[in-house]
């Protein structure tokens, strides 16, 4: 089957059951423990910095536009449903959240892109758009490769917080899809092709961020262009936003 998901939309439970046509809510089970098979297709729920319903955390993250996910605990490889999982003839639909509640944010079709035999396993997403326009994921964004270690044990990249799909949708939704600096639309300037494309941009500079850091795509992330970005990232720490006000004001 080949489900009309929109990537970057939201959806509940409910949503997705309507959707793939199950005229009965299915009661707890699988659907709500991570991972599901759906006829010959599988649904992957997954929670991005916060611990999932059995309260585990095994910090799944975004690396670029990766995802870096852990399937249940004693998942070994020789199980059906993980080769099931790795299959690349197998379909599956990835949804994610940042917060304990309902909805989910839909990322895409994931294809395993490569795994580990860790406990429990460990799958890296790749996503395979099909004929989808995908809103939310992006090629670009600051090439900067600053990693930050956290605690000791997580190392980040500086634009992890980026490029954290859900996160996004929440700062877009909030600011709109125009650059907080210099307020250019790609909309208004390119028409259809720019519809919806926007950067974000993390205020907080690595250094700030303790252990427990919760982030906070109102407070947190700001859209902007793809031309303040890289101004903004010119120097380390990067610009603040007032600042490259300041100096397009001082410059004009
Ligand atoms: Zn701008
Ligand atoms: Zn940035």
């Amino acid at each position: 089957m080949s489900y009309k998901f929109v990537c970057g939309k939201s959806y509940t439970r409910k949503d997705i059951f309507r959707i793939i046509g199950l005229l009965e809510e299915p009661k707890g089970g699988n659907w709500y423990t991570g991972y599901t098979r759906h006829e010959r297709d599988y649904f992957i729920f997954c929670n991005i910095g916060i611990p999932g319903r059995t309260g585990h955390d095994y910090n799944n993250h975004f690396i670029g536009d990766n995802l870096i996910w852990f399937a249940k605990s004693d998942t070994k490889i020789y199980q059906p449903e993980i080769q099931n999982l790795i299959n690349p003839k197998v379909k599956k639909y990835i949804f994610i959240r940042s917060s304990n509640t309902e909805p989910f944010t839909y990322v895409g079709l994931g294809q395993a892109k490569s795994f580990e035999e860790t406990s429990p396993f460990k799958i890296i997403w790749k996503f395979i758009d099909e004929d989808e326009v995908n809103p939310i994921r992006f090629p670009e964004e600051v090439t900067e490769t600053q990693t930050y270690i956290e605690g000791s044990t997580k190392q980040i990249t500086v634009n992890v917080y980026e490029r954290n799909p859900d996160a996004r949708q929440k700062c877009i939704k909030h600011y709109g899809v125009i650059c907080h600096v210099c307020e250019f639309s790609f909309e208004r300037v390119y028409g259809v092709i720019g519809e919806d494309y926007i950067h974000v941009h993390h205020l907080k500079p690595l250094s700030e961020i303790g252990k427990e850091y919760e982030l906070d795509p109102i407070k947190d992330l700001r859209p902007v262009c793809a031309n303040c970005h890289a101004m903004l990232h010119r120097k380390r720490p990067a610009y603040t936003i007032d600042e490259l006000k300041s100096i397009i004001r001082n410059n004009a």
